[in-house]
């Protein structure tokens, strides 16, 4: 059996620079969810993307949980959620007793359609907030949301989990909102094991964030709590993993972009095949190559044959209104998330991926459809 190709694992750098942040909070016994490193990866993550100011988190869940509430969010409250997406998006609005209502994707970005956005303001008042994903690394159409929800005056939340590293317009995904939550879990474009960042120009926000994150200890002598806490901070040793990591964002950025074009130059022949789409204002990361599929050959098949070859690959992800567990909640749009998740494959975007791993899945593919 030949080696295992992955989706896409963790890939730490050549340099070894994560081992060395690592050392250094070893060294000065900083093993705790506080220190140097904490503080650096906040400035330097912030400084990467442009924006004010960053909580580093147990995860990119917290940091989208952190943002609700820091939206205010609260019991009863509507919250506009992109329906295609991985459940993490969708279950903070659980945990603030907040209601859901999920929106359609549309056809050209994959993500969040501002037209069934606007009629889901026709039919609700009440609504909080806006949480907007850049799915696979894709942007959604942020000037268009954005103008929908500054008319309505409703905080806008991007899920940026997997889309550090792309940029809409020229600016970074995750700063455009009110608030970004990036994650670092381990099959990210680039991972601390496990963790989060939320961003935003609101420096009281964030500080608010990281109070709440750290159980909500008044500054005083004793232990003093007047609002509900949550231990969401993040460790000083994970945070060392992350900085070495955001030296070399670029160059999986890089990588990731070459795997892209190197599948779309031999797959694209294939009959009923359909890439991602790749709009003139979006520069993305390229995080999952995905495609959809038109024709005879479905997705099962497709994952069934690279399978076979220890290739590994997924399906897109399953709306948030097919799941049983939000079978209650409202959705406003039509079919398009549905068709995404039912054609839709993504293929392995691993940035250890050599010439010949490309190869072999291009080759396994090609077999099936027998040219
Ligand atoms: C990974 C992911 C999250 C959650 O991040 P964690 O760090 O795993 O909690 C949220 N939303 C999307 C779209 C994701 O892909």
């Amino acid at each position: 059996m030949q080696s295992r190709i992955f989706l896409s694992s963790p890939h730490m750098s050549d340099e070894g620079y994560e081992m060395q942040f690592i050392k250094e909070a070893f060294d000065t016994n900083w093993i705790s969810p506080l220190g140097a490193n904490v503080n650096a990866f906040e400035k330097e993550l912030a400084e990467k993307v442009g924006a004010k100011s960053a909580a580093a988190l147990s995860s990119g869940t917290a940091a989208i949980h952190l943002a609700l509430k820091a939206a205010g969010v609260e019991k009863g409250d509507i919250v506009f959620c992109q329906s295609l997406t991985f459940s993490a998006t969708a279950n903070p609005i659980i945990y603030q007793q907040a209601i859901p209502v999920f929106i359609d994707s549309e056809e050209d970005t994959w993500n969040m359609d501002p037209s069934a956005l606007e009629t889901a303001f026709k039919k609700y008042k009440n609504v909080k907030a806006v949480l907007v994903v850049h799915l696979f690394g894709l942007s959604a159409k942020m000037d268009e949301i954005m103008d929908i929800c500054r008319k309505h005056g409703v905080a806008v939340i991007e899920d940026a989990a997997e889309s550090l590293g792309s940029f809409y317009k020229g600016k970074q995904t995750g700063t455009i909102g009110d608030f970004g939550a990036f994650s670092f879990n381990g099959n990210k474009i680039i991972t601390t094991s496990g963790g989060g960042m939320l961003v935003s120009n609101n420096e009281e926000k964030i500080a608010k964030a990281k109070f709440w994150a750290s159980q909500s200890k008044e500054n005083e002598r004793f232990y003093h709590h007047k609002e509900l806490g949550f231990n969401y901070r993040m460790s000083n040793v994970v945070a060392g993993i992350g900085r070495g990591q955001l030296k070399v964002l670029d160059k999986r950025v890089e990588k990731k972009k070459s795997i892209f074009e190197y599948y779309k130059n031999h797959l694209q022949q294939l009959e009923g095949i359909q890439f991602m789409p790749n709009n003139s204002w979006d520069d993305p990361n390229f995080w999952l190559s995905c495609i959809t599929l038109h024709g005879k050959i479905r997705p099962i098949d497709v994952m069934n044959e690279l399978e076979k070859e220890n290739i590994e690959s997924r399906h897109v992800w399953k709306p948030m209104h097919m799941q049983p567990f939000f079978k209650d909640f409202d959705f406003v749009g039509s079919d398009i998330s549905e068709k995404l998740f039912e054609n839709g494959v993504c293929l392995p975007s691993d940035t250890k991926m050599t010439e010949r791993d490309l190869q072999r899945v291009v080759e396994t593919l090609q077999k099936l459809w027998g040219v």
